[in-house]
């Protein structure tokens, strides 16, 4: 366990938020950055979870002009980078990833006409356009007797190492890496977020943008022991920042 970046001036936030159309949407990074970031940054944690690259990313955090995060979660949980080391070496299912059988699922997607892979993601998970009406029982009873995931979404497929995803990563920096009395929020506005509200059992607040996915609410909602998102709004993530930072202020 490992908190030396932070030193928190007051109660600490660990934000674990995706980047697209969550903290980055329309006004919604200038907010971050100018009015928020400064009153915070002494004591919140910050994490991004994307599905972008790792290259992607660290382009994008540049070019939003987003604050540096204490750790880059990319390629849907595949790729980790933290501030403190700059390396993508640590990642905490490191063996999972690692033994990730990218050529043989290529190989046997190459089965399927109604997927395009995407060229650039990762050498731990594998991507695919879906470009017409795929079917998903044959995919996944495809790749059976490989240890990997299938994440759905409306348009695209992420085949993933078993049990790595951003809500398992994520449910691991909670434990392991913040301080057990940080008040946590996650964000999320897509699919690719369900498993982020999902999976992450411990106590914490759950946000997503007003313009959230219809079909990331239709999934929250079929799981039954999931809580629905609290937060909404254009800025739901900010709000709720402002406020937490508003009730720790008054404490502190
Ligand atoms: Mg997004």
């Amino acid at each position: 366990m490992s908190i030396e970046s932070l030193e928190p001036l007051g109660t600490p936030i660990a934000l674990l938020t995706d980047i697209d159309g969550t903290i980055h949407s329309h006004e919604c990074t200038t907010r971050f950055a100018t009015e928020v970031w400064p009153k915070c940054k002494d004591h919140m944690f910050l994490i991004f979870l994307t599905g972008r690259t790792m290259a992607d990313t660290l382009d994008s955090i540049r070019s939003y002009e987003l604050p540096q995060p204490d750790i880059i979660v990319a390629d849907v949980g595949t790729s980790w980078r933290r501030k403190k080391t700059n390396t993508e070496d640590q990642h905490p299912f490191l063996f999972a990833v690692k033994r990730f059988p990218r050529n043989e699922v290529v190989r046997i997607m190459e089965g399927f006409q109604d997927l395009n892979i995407q060229e650039t993601c990762s050498p731990h998970r594998a991507s695919y356009n879906i470009v017409g009406a795929v079917n998903k029982i044959m995919v996944e009873n495809a790749l059976s007797n490989l240890m990997v995931d299938c994440l759905w979404s409306q348009d695209y497929l992420d085949i993933l190492p078993q049990g790595v995803n951003k809500g398992t990563v994520a449910s691991h920096i909670i434990n392991c890496l913040i301080p057990s009395e940080a008040v946590v929020i996650l964000a999320g506005n897509s699919y690719n977020d369900s498993h982020l509200f999902i999976d992450v059992r411990q106590p914490c607040h759950r946000v997503v943008p007003n313009d959230t996915d219809q079909s990331l609410i239709e999934e929250l909602s079929r799981s039954t022991d999931c809580i629905l998102p609290e937060g909404n709004g254009v800025d739901g993530v900010l709000t709720l920042i402002q406020e937490l930072l508003s009730d720790t202020t008054k404490g502190g």
